[in-house]
């Protein structure tokens, strides 16, 4: 082993951390570098008593000063042949760090890094030589700093369970790596009610200039100043002081329709908080302050990552109860009516692609069912009636007939034309509701 060291020693001129992280599983409640110390200690014990001069000029080298002063003409010592003296570093990466996340509120983070394959190479001819194998310096740095990182900020890392986590990127340059800083989303969910027509749900990018900003949008880059997403969005940033936010709901309305009764659930993704722990009982009672008269709402608690998905499936499971204002081209008697109306309960819908939306979906046919049709108000060519639909229904088509292309229709059925002219959703069904 005298003599594999030596050759280590002169092929690699390892630092105190390299050396002694090759013999890392050695020994518990040690550093590396308190592990290679010992090591180039003991060979310099040996090599000072034996009168070797090379050992100790190769330990003098690699920064044993032990070494050097018991040496005549010592020479100078040399970076490390592995890690280039990166690992002398770790205290300024550390501070970097820390400087970085002071003004984070977050509870466990975790240091990561990438290394350049000569360092991994050097490693594991060192391993070789020594004719052992020792712990990667990826492990030993992101511990190392990680360690530091805890004293300087009094924080915990927790790898299990991160909201931060920072990443060195040493590949382009071992001098001055790439630093990367990601922070874990916040997710809040929570279901919103639309109180006026005319908001759409999520921004909606000028078509002339692509959100870019052009004559045609005022140079906002948007076609309607306001979304149910940015008015609840910007709220909610400003809270978490996040840098921006990504909307996702079950379904949406159209833009002319309201969202009533117990709301439609959403998630809002709030990327790169700066702060994480907010009282979400007093943002719900700002939004609904802030914006209320338009945009509400309700039952707003901390979500996960998988809420996204539920919340996306939950728009494929839900009946959904609206409230339509109807013309008729001509006055429909009530008894008619009501007689149709009672047809079309628990019936079955074969409705193509409505032509308005035909730009932006699928030209196929959809078979939905109509559950309830209730007669609300009756006014003879005007009625208010309630629907309790499948998810994916499109109402004022059920209503209209869309040209032929929706078919039963409550127009083709009362053989009059009809026309919705207003619509509200009236009830979000979670679960569906009666599914028999
Ligand atoms: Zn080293
Ligand atoms: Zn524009």
């Amino acid at each position: 082993m005298i003599d594999r060291l030596r050759e280590a020693l002169k092929r690699f001129n390892p630092c105190d951390s390299c050396l002694g992280r090759a013999f890392g599983y050695g020994l518990t409640g040690l550093e590396n570098r308190e592990r290679g110390r010992a090591i180039k200690l003991y060979l310099g014990m040996r090599a000072h008593l034996e009168g070797e001069e090379e050992t100790l000029e190769l330990l003098a080298r690699s920064g044993l000063e032990e070494a050097a002063a018991v040496l005549d003409d010592p020479p100078e010592p040399e970076p490390c042949g592995v890690c280039r003296g990166v690992l002398d570093k770790v205290d300024e990466f550390a501070e970097v760090v820390a400087c970085e996340l002071k003004d984070l509120e977050f509870r466990g983070f975790v240091v990561g890094s990438r290394w350049p394959e000569e360092i991994r190479k050097a490693e594991k001819e060192l391993w070789e030589t020594l004719g052992v194998e020792g712990e990667p310096i990826k492990r030993e740095f992101n511990r190392e700093v990680g360690k530091r990182v805890e004293h300087l900020l009094d924080v915990r890392a927790d790898p299990r369970n991160p909201d931060i986590e920072v990443v060195f990127d040493f590949r382009p340059s071992l001098e001055d790596p790439k630093f990367e800083v990601h922070v874990r989303p916040i997710y809040v969910r929570g279901r919103y009610l639309k109180l006026r027509r005319g908001i759409p749900q999520t921004k909606w990018p000028c078509p002339r200039c692509r959100g870019a900003g052009c004559p045609n949008c005022d140079f906002t880059g948007k076609l309607y100043t306001e979304s149910v997403e940015e008015l609840i969005g910007m709220v909610l940033k400003d809270a978490f002081l996040a840098e921006s936010h990504k909307f996702h709901a079950a379904g949406r309305e159209d833009i002319d329709v309201r969202m009533l009764g117990n709301g439609r659930p959403f998630v809002m993704e709030l990327l790169y908080p700066k702060r994480r722990n907010v009282d979400l009982k007093e943002i719900e009672g700002e939004i609904n302050r802030k914006v209320g008269d338009d945009v509400q709402v309700v039952g707003l608690e901390y979500g996960d990552p998988e809420d996204v998905g539920k919340v996306k499936d939950l728009s494929e499971r839900s009946r959904k109860r609206y409230r339509a204002w109807v013309k008729f081209g001509k006055p429909v008697p009530e008894d008619k009516l009501r007689e149709v109306l009672k047809g079309l309960e628990r019936s079955v819908i074969e409705q193509r692609t409505p032509r308005r939306v035909l730009h932006r979906r699928a030209d196929k046919v959809r078979r939905k069912r109509v559950h309830e049709a209730k007669l609300i108000e009756y006014d003879g060519d005007r009625a208010v009636i309630e629907f309790l639909c499948d998810p994916g229904l499109y109402v004022k088509e059920l209503i209209s007939g869309d040209a032929g292309r929706t078919r039963p229709s409550l127009a083709e059925l009362v053989e009059v034309e009809a026309e919705c002219e207003r619509l509200d959703v009236i009830e979000f069904l979670d679960e569906g509701g009666d599914r028999s």
